[in-house]
């Protein structure tokens, strides 16, 4: 039987969908958790099904509490050294924690916070990245290294009767993260966590991200994954999706096709589809939307498409299945578009 984890409904392991995580960027002190809350659901919308917050010190507890019992997704405790915040925030209604065994200290430390999680239904994942291994170990290589410290880890948890784990081998080097996720999948069928760690601003960590994560996922590796970005969290929730659904791993929600713009454009393809790329990428529809730059090729190559945009500077142009159903002034696009996306459910 395959292993599995189990964070709150979410499961997570081969035969269930994939799940995309994000992390977020602020510290829980001093917070205000219904906003946060409030940004949680909207991350979801755009597809995010799991977050993860750095649970530093005991003031973030009280925020951690509410957003746990509040949030639409299950919620991630993220533990650096102190196993006492591990205790804590598993306290506080954390779904899953994520540690790294070897920065926590004695080995019994480890199996109290193991324990903790037995008890309250939570899962842990044994999180290793490249840049805090064992020291003396470091004439394997790095992948080497990565994997078979996780599976010692791992053969912790087993003797203490815990199953409920994932694992996630990170590196900022692409090559080195893809080759010890693929030594773990040879050796255990344990469900990983995957993603390229420091892997840059948006543009650099997408083709980075696409590229490592790509060539797990077509190998069947990976069950979660993170696309970390110096950048927004929707950014990185977007790009897991779009990788996923690249792939055809994901199928639902909305396919948004644009054109570059050329020097035929008449419509401003740029500011228009940043002005909707969220508000689109969080309806529940399965559609494709295609925003074009000119009348010449637009219609013409946004006619597989459920719905197009294009136009001229003083006019805009809206399309269903390839057929014009209306032309609007260009400061009505926005909700002409969604008004004709909505009538059509
Ligand atoms: S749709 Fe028009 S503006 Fe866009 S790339 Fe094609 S020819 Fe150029």
């Amino acid at each position: 039987m395959e292993r599995l984890a189990r964070v709150r409904d979410l499961v997570i392991g081969k035969g269930h969908p994939i799940s995309v995580q994000t992390m977020y960027d602020s510290p829980l002190a001093g917070s205000d958790p219904a906003r946060i809350v409030e940004r949680i659901s909207s991350l979801h919308s755009l597809g995010c099904d799991l977050i993860r917050f750095s649970f530093i010190s005991p003031e973030d507890a009280e925020p951690f509490r509410c957003i746990a019992a509040h949030s639409v997704i299950p919620v991630v405790a993220d533990i650096h050294f102190d196993w006492r915040m591990a205790l804590l925030a598993l306290e506080c209604g954390a779904d899953k924690i994520r540690i790294n065994p070897g920065n926590i200290g004695e080995r019994s430390r480890t199996h109290e916070i193991v324990r903790a999680a037995a008890d309250r239904g939570a899962a842990i994942r044994i999180g290793l990245n490249s840049g805090s291994l064992p020291k003396d170990g470091k004439g394997r290589g790095v992948p080497a290294l990565m994997a078979d410290t996780a599976l010692e880890y791992l053969d912790w948890f087993d003797s203490w009767g815990f199953s409920n784990a994932v694992v996630s081998l990170k590196s900022s080097d692409a090559g080195e993260t893809v080759e010890a996720c693929r030594l773990l999948s040879s050796r255990s069928d344990v469900p990983q966590h995957i993603g390229v760690t420091e892997a840059g601003s948006p543009v650099i960590s997408a083709v980075r991200s696409s590229l490592a994560l790509g060539d797990l996922l077509r190998s069947g590796i990976g069950d979660t994954l993170r696309v970390s970005m110096t950048g927004d969290m929707e950014d990185e929730v977007i790009a897991g999706v779009e990788i996923l659904r690249t792939l055809g791993l994901r199928k639902k929600g909305v396919r948004i096709v644009s054109c570059p713009r050329c020097g035929r454009h008449a419509f401003d393809t740029i500011a228009f589809e940043r002005r909707v790329r969220q508000r689109l990428l969080s309806l529940d529809r399965d559609i494709t939307v295609a925003i074009m730059g000119c009348l010449v090729n637009g219609p013409g190559e946004a006619k597989g498409a459920d719905y197009a945009v294009t136009g001229m500077k003083d006019k805009v142009y809206l399309y269903r299945k390839g057929v014009l159903i209306g032309q609007v002034d260009p400061q009505e696009a926005e909700e002409a578009l969604f008004e004709a996306i909505g009538n059509e459910g």
